[in-house]
């Protein structure tokens, strides 16, 4: 696999000459509502940079492709128009794009994303539009979270599903993995087309190795038994109700996760103008799963707590047989308000043996 040495004096000027051809969108600082500083993916704009030191982001890069909120359709309700109530996509822009800065889990949580709105039965076109236009450059991470778990759910620090380039710092230099055709693509159209000698390779394999030794010295996450559990075993197990016990459902972790997709379709009048929106909801509210008829099959907290944890710890990987609905990021562990921490539950699952 080719290396590409990029100098990190030259970065910013590569950075400034891809936007000829890309939309960019990368980590930088922010401040929420209390003033508090943290960082968030964003369009870039012209002058801005990523924040290349490898921050942690509250929120995923999931809006880049999936906003939170997303103008699908629209008609006009006049009805001396010939068109009048006919809904029409909305011309969204779906330019070449890159996000820079983006983590390995990250990456590999949008192919994970991908099989559920590309499929062969259905696709989401506003899904597959925004993704097949988007150039995936990670970065490595040197210097894994406290709550980092990937290297058990299938990915890693320096995991390359779903990536087009992995950049690595290495002090003074970024080293380019180049992963698809795509990745070089956009490494030419930032001019950064340097090879690094041999020893680049080994380079990259030592800090990889590190870093994951980080993670694998901290607390192990089991998911070997999973798929050999009996669906209904773990869905009639007694440990639900204590799991959710705390839970308020604020739908926090869900709107943190990379892999969460569940949304919801609104229609918004104004004048004689109809929009529909497509906009991110949650399996933890209980109003998400509440039918026309007034009945609701998850109307208990423990129902749908239960719900979170078996669609990515079981449903999701009988289905795909792809792993785990969960990468390892943490952002749920570290921003869940009451601690329900998925680690444990995933323990307690794939350690789970019923009463004979
Ligand atoms: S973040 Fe915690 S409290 Fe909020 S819905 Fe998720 S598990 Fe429940
Ligand atoms: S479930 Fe939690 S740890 Fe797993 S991918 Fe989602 S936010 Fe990250």
């Amino acid at each position: 696999m080719k290396v590409i040495k990029i100098d990190k004096k030259e970065w910013t000027g590569g950075i400034d000459k891809s936007r000829e051809k890309y939309l960019l969108f990368g980590p930088v600082k922010d401040k929420d509502v209390t003033n508090k500083e943290h960082y968030i993916f964003k369009k870039l704009a012209a002058g801005e940079f990523p924040v290349m030191e490898g921050v942690d982001t509250v929120l995923s890069p999931k809006s880049v492709i999936f906003p939170q909120t997303e103008k699908i359709l629209k008609s006009s309700l006049d009805q001396s128009q010939p068109d009048h109530h006919i809904m029409k996509r909305v011309e969204n822009d779906y330019s070449s794009r890159a996000v820079i800065g983006i983590r390995s889990f990250d990456a590999k949580a949008l192919t994970l994303v991908n099989l559920n709105f590309d499929t062969k039965d259905y696709q989401d076109p506003y899904w597959c539009d925004a993704y097949k236009a988007t150039t995936f450059v990670g970065l490595a991470v040197n210097k894994p979270s406290d709550v980092d778990f990937s290297t058990s759910m299938g990915s890693g620090p320096f995991g390359e599903e779903g990536l087009d380039v992995l950049l690595v710092d290495n002090g003074e230099e970024f080293l380019a993995k180049v992963i698809t055709d795509k990745g070089k693509t956009f490494l030419d159209a930032a001019g950064f087309n340097k090879t690094a000698d041999e020893s680049a390779v080994k380079k990259i394999e030592d800090l990889k190795a590190q870093a994951e030794k980080t993670i694998a010295d901290k607390a192990k996450v089991g998911t070997d038994n999973l798929k050999n559990k009996t669906v209904l075993d773990l869905y009639e197990a007694p440990f639900w109700d204590d799991i959710a016990f705390s839970c308020i459902n604020c739908g926090t972790c869900t709107f943190v996760c990379p892999t969460c997709w569940c949304f919801d379709i609104q229609d918004e009048t104004k004048g004689k103008s109809c929009t529909r929106f497509k906009n991110w909801d949650s399996c933890m509210f209980p109003l998400f799963t509440l039918h026309g008829s007034g009945h609701n099959p998850r109307g208990v907290k423990t129902q749908r707590v239960r719900q979170r944890f078996m669609h990515k710890l079981k449903y999701f990987l009988d289905k795909y047989d792809k792993g785990t609905m969960c990468v390892g990021c943490g952002r749920c562990v570290q921003s869940c308000p009451v601690n329900i921490d998925i680690r444990e539950v995933c323990n307690i699952m794939n350690n789970y043996e019923p009463k004979k």
